[in-house]
């Protein structure tokens, strides 16, 4: 889809292009939290009114002082106008890109820094279910970033009875192999409208960190309710940001 949204956090100097929409439809999407619906995943809060042209972003962004400019979603890499944007922010900003998260389905990608990926399940039927898309695509691409040289993290939601323990640690190994010291984040699920699965105990979210800190030197974890999901900003300052287009 597009940017229709830009913020600014002055503390930590860096912007955020706001992408609209995602080329995976998992049914635990996380932004259905944002509209209470059962819509379609990615698009499961309301569509911006208008989005912003190129220049627009440009003009914007060379009115901040930023040392970092991060890329979300929905899911980033299907903005049409991201590679000139990636293209501009290295060579005529000069800052640092970072994809904040990607489903990784378009990496690698020139001009990029650093991408969080979501890694969703280990097992290929889960994966499939999951995502729609091959598991092979995604661990591939991965794969193929970390050795452009892309600074990866790498995080799961962990779904007891969906995307188990076993999953999360499989996950935690393969990474292990491409190095261990890729930062590794778990994500306790927070359920959403119309799925059966619940959140895991906190018994659950220490046995998979620790699981993972067999392979990976950087595990760590959270699990939020929906309600600390929905305000971010009052947990943590680098998401008190002011939006400037
Ligand atoms: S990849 Fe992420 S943003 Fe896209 S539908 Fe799945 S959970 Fe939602």
């Amino acid at each position: 889809m597009a940017f229709y949204k830009i913020t600014h956090n002055p503390k930590y100097r860096f912007a955020t292009l706001h992408n609209y929409g995602c080329t995976f439809r998992c049914p635990v999407c996380s932004y259905k939290l944002r509209s209470g619906e059962d819509g379609k995943a990615g698009h499961a809060y309301p569509r911006p009114e208008q989005f912003l042209k190129t220049d627009e972003i440009k003009q914007k962004l060379m009115q901040v002082d930023i040392e970092t400019l991060f890329f979300m979603g929905g899911e980033p890499t299907i903005a049409p106008d991201l590679p000139g944007l990636l293209e501009f922010a290295s060579n005529t900003l000069k800052v640092r890109t970072c994809l904040g998260h990607t489903n990784g389905s378009r990496l690698p990608m020139p001009n990029l820094d650093g991408a969080n990926v979501g890694l969703k399940a280990w097992d290929e039927k889960t994966h499939l279910e999951y995502t729609g898309r091959e598991k092979k695509l995604i661990f591939d691409n991965f794969k193929e970033a970390h050795e452009a040289g892309i600074e990866l993290k790498a995080n799961v939601v962990y779904i007891p009875g969906f995307v188990d323990c076993d999953q999360v640690e499989s996950i935690a190994a393969w990474l292990a192999e491409l190095s261990p010291e890729i930062p590794f984040h778990i994500m306790g699920y927070i359920p959403v409208p119309g799925q059966p699965f619940q959140s895991p105990t906190a018994e659950q979210m220490s046995d998979a960190v620790k699981t993972c800190r067999k392979y990976l030197t950087h595990v760590n974890s959270s699990q939020l309710s929906s309600e600390q999901a929905l305000n971010l900003a009052g947990r943590d300052d680098r998401f008190d940001v002011k939006r400037i287009a």
